[in-house]
């Protein structure tokens, strides 16, 4: 048995009532082509896959369809739980659901090392994820990679290089750890209902060791104070953490601005400041 005979999205949605809440920022996907599509790109197949907000399971069912060895879903909508439990009958064995909000699970007492983890989430839970997800303990982290959606700006800023408008502390933390590439954007008439602009499928792959070193806190530091002030000179951005003292230890131009600098440029001034 699997998955196939399950009943269309449309008739999932309508037969549990399960009109999209703006609250909980669900804007669902109903096209399995498009969901198998998402699944194949996060090369889930013979893997666990720890995905966050399956909302009716468009997308669990394509990472169920496409090959994953097992699938650990968390929502916090109850609503939902129903229309999953239909898919878990239908995939003996495969499918784990959890009702809980995802931001305040521990994650290390659920996920197996090596698990990929997929999300279509809305976007300010899904920043704060990647964010949580980024910012493990240890480094290379328990997942072996994050494909996530999120809004077309923000998939920008995530893969952002020096120079640009959209280099801030996401695209440092992010270029710091990680090799991150948008995939391909799904347009806003994918969702029901529609969101206001366009989505990108983002895929994160974590780096062996980061890119250079430097102490999780210190580098967020950093940056904190050189973009929470990103037109001015490091010298007066960074004058509370040391000023151009920090900025000389480091081999830093004092009168350069934070979109001008490299991650490795941005781990120096983190050992800077530890030392
Ligand atoms: N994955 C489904 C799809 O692609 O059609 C639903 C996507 S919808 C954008 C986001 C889902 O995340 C919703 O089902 C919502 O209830 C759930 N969600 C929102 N915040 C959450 C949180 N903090 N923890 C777990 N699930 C959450």
């Amino acid at each position: 048995m699997n998955g196939d005979n399950l009943p269309p999205l449309r008739e999932v949605i309508a037969s549990h009532g399960l009109a999209a809440k703006k609250s909980l920022g669900q804007n669902f996907l109903l096209d399995l082509n498009l969901t198998r599509k998402i699944a194949r790109a996060a090369e889930i197949s013979g893997r666990t896959v720890y995905e966050v907000g399956p909302g009716p399971g468009g997308l669990t069912r394509a990472l169920l369809l496409e090959g994953a060895a097992r699938v650990i879903a968390v929502e916090r909508d109850a609503r939902c739980l129903p229309a999953l439990v239909d898919i878990a009958a239908a995939w003996p064995g495969k499918l784990e659901v959890i009702a809980a909000d995802a931001l305040e699970l521990d994650e290390s007492q659920i996920l197996p090392p090596g698990t990929a983890i997929a999300a279509n989430l809305p976007y300010n839970v899904g920043t704060a994820l990647l964010i949580k997800w980024l910012s493990s303990e240890s480094w290379p982290p328990r997942w072996s990679s994050l494909t996530l959606m999120f809004q077309r700006e923000v998939a920008e800023r995530i893969i952002a290089k020096p120079g640009g408008e959209h280099y801030g502390r996401l695209s440092v933390l992010a270029g710091w750890r990680t090799r991150a590439k948008i995939l391909f954007d799904v347009n806003r008439n994918a969702f029901v209902p529609p969101p206001s602009v366009t989505s990108s499928i983002v895929r994160l792959t974590p780096l062996a060791a980061p890119l250079a070193p430097a102490a999780l806190k210190d580098l967020e530091s950093v940056t904190a104070a050189a973009f929470g002030q990103r037109r001015k000179m490091l010298r007066q951005s960074l004058k509370k953490l040391g000023g151009e003292a920090l900025l000389e230890k480091a081999g830093i131009d004092p009168t350069a601005r934070a979109e001008e600098l490299t991650i490795v440029q941005f781990a120096a001034l983190a050992r800077a400041l530890s030392a």
